[in-house]
């Protein structure tokens, strides 16, 4: 016989569920994980100091919770003197998949955005020169800012269009989305070989070249040609 005792499912009360907003709408997006791309732009490869025509794809993550709502002032993170910006295209998942075929990809696909991959640069090139992961460099407290999603419904599958970031109002980046390397369709399938993708996953496609510093008072802009802005200070 089992004792009738009353208990909760949880020792703990158990963290809220990290979400984003969705353009025009008051619900929110749920956030499972955050996989995030190296190195999809040539020309941001070679300024990172590889070779882009030699590399497949290489997936890293951010927790859930580093998510951070357009209009936020994100406080300069510790342990960093080279925080930098990335802008990049944003992939809201809306369907499970294994094994997904790149002609099925898009059926997977929810939304799309804007967001930055804040990184702590000099904690992240350490990183790579030690073969340690990157974890450190790129996956800290508020490093996700993501602008309002918007759905399939409204922006179809953009392959194409300018992303683009200023600080203080100087463009800093400029490029288009049609120089993703590994374009959304081939992520999706070359991902799902390797995990289940969930609905509620994100995926942090990768940046353009013109990645640099942003200091303590500066603001962010940037955004992509039909699927709006962001705007992020630093704190
Ligand atoms: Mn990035």
């Amino acid at each position: 016989m089992h004792d009738v005792t009353i208990h909760s499912d949880f020792v703990l009360p158990p963290p809220p569920t990290a979400s984003v907003a969705v353009h025009n709408s008051a619900a929110r997006f749920p956030v499972r994980r955050i996989i995030c791309v190296g190195r999809n732009y040539a020309a941001h490869a070679r300024e990172m100091g590889r070779d882009p025509d030699r590399e497949p794809p290489f997936f890293f993550m951010k927790p859930a919770d580093t998510v951070v709502d357009d209009g936020t002032t994100v406080p300069y993170p510790p342990q960093t003197r080279n925080l930098h910006h990335e802008i990049e295209l944003i992939v809201a998942i809306g369907r499970d998949g294994t094994d997904i075929p790149a002609e099925r990809a898009l059926d997977h696909v929810w939304g799309y955005g804007v967001g930055l991959d804040l990184t702590r640069r000099d904690l992240q090139l350490q990183a790579r020169e030690r073969g340690q992961p990157w974890d450190w460099g790129k996956g800290f407290d508020l490093s996700a800012p993501i602008a309002p999603l918007r759905p399939v419904s409204e922006v179809g599958h953009p392959n194409a269009g300018r992303i683009w970031l200023a600080v203080d109002g100087v463009i800093k980046q400029d490029s288009d989305i049609s120089k993703l390397i590994w374009p959304v369709p081939a992520l999706i399938s070359i991902c799902s070989q390797s995990i289940a993708l969930k609905a509620g996953d994100i995926i942090m496609t990768g940046t353009p070249e013109g990645v640099g510093p942003v200091q303590r008072g500066e603001v962010m802009t940037g955004g992509i040609e039909g699927l709006g802005e962001i705007r992020i200070s630093v704190g």
